[in-house]
């Protein structure tokens, strides 16, 4: 028997309760992470993941989210998903229905998801369509003559481009992708990852969270990681498959997560924004790493009430 745990990023602490939930009675990593990435995902006010999820350069809300299996380090994920509140289920149908194949994107994915009875919501809900306004910095009239069909934002962007890529800067706050590491009574490990990805990202843009060894990997051999943050970091720098690999060299899990950072920040990058990364080790061990001095993840075992935070290594 394992002691189960669960832990995860910035603002999963809504979640996390669901997750640990399911834990206590003796249920699996993958249902317990997959219950609490929903709560996640559901909740309106995160601007990063899911409903009220910020949306993409053309007022868009597109969504990507994993999961893996750390025995099997099988692996299911959607990128680029609109209109389906909870990409995560998604993420784990592709997993358990779809074996040949590992991630849908786009209309196949939305196909796909219709396949399994997944219900269609708006995802763009007001006070995320007033950021989005707000971060154009620009009233929403069209402008004459700059083609039939798209949108104002759409118009606007391609006007504004390279300088809207240069306003990428997060919120004030937590902020990004929401990480859940869970590990089972049997001693199984999950890993979920979720988000609307980086705001007023590139319409058909998919990030980290979606991809293997970037935003999310699992190996019961050595552990689970996950990154937040700059996803085209962690897909330059094979963020998460990379803690994997170090924790497998005898590292421990802040050590491994900040090795990996200090990594990812060696690379030429003229977007770099912060990248946070965390793990979680079959045997229990976690910890995580962000550049972000104060930076926290939440974690809770079946004897805790509610989630305790604990600091992140910061790397310089
Ligand atoms: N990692 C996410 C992405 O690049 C963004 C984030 O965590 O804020 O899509």
């Amino acid at each position: 028997m394992t002691d189960p745990v669960i832990i995860g990023s910035e603002r999963s602490e809504v979640g996390l309760p669901s997750g640990i939930a399911v834990l206590r009675r003796g249920g699996s990593a993958l249902d317990a992470a997959e219950a609490a990435m929903r709560v996640c995902e559901d909740n309106e006010s995160d601007h990063y993941v899911g409903t009220g999820g910020l949306p993409n350069a053309r007022g868009e809300v597109e969504l990507d989210a994993s999961v893996m299996v750390g025995s099997t380090r099988a692996f299911g994920a959607v990128g680029g998903v609109k209109g389906f509140p909870n990409p995560i289920s998604i993420a784990r149908a592709v997993l358990e229905r779809l074996p040949q194949h590992c991630l849908l994107v786009g209309e196949g994915a939305e196909l796909f998801a219709e396949e399994c009875g997944f219900t269609r919501a708006v995802l763009l809900t007001e006070e995320a369509r007033r950021l989005y306004l707000e971060a154009l910095g620009q009233d929403d009239e069209p402008v004459e003559g700059e083609g039939e069909g798209a949108t104002a934002g759409d118009r606007r962007y391609r006007r504004t481009a390279s300088a809207l890529m240069r306003r990428l800067a997060p919120h004030a706050g937590p902020w990004g992708t929401i990480n859940v590491l869970a590990l089972d009574a049997a001693g199984e490990l999950c890993v979920a990852v979720s988000t609307s990805g980086y705001p007023w990202k590139y319409p058909g843009r998919v990030g980290d969270s979606a991809l293997p060894g970037s935003g999310n990997y699992c190996d019961l051999r050595h552990g689970g990681a996950a990154c937040t943050g700059r996803g085209e970091m962690a897909m330059r720098a094979c963020g998460a498959r990379r803690v994997v690999d170090l924790l497998a060299s005898g590292m421990g899990p802040a050590e491994a997560c900040a090795a990996m950072l200090r990594d990812a920040r060696s690379l030429p990058d003229p977007f770099a924004a912060e990248l946070r990364a965390l793990a979680l080790t079959p045997d229990g061990r976690h910890g995580g790493a962000a550049g972000t001095p104060g930076s926290v993840y939440a974690f809770m075992t079946p004897d805790h009430a509610e989630p305790e935070l604990l600091p992140r290594e910061p790397v310089a």
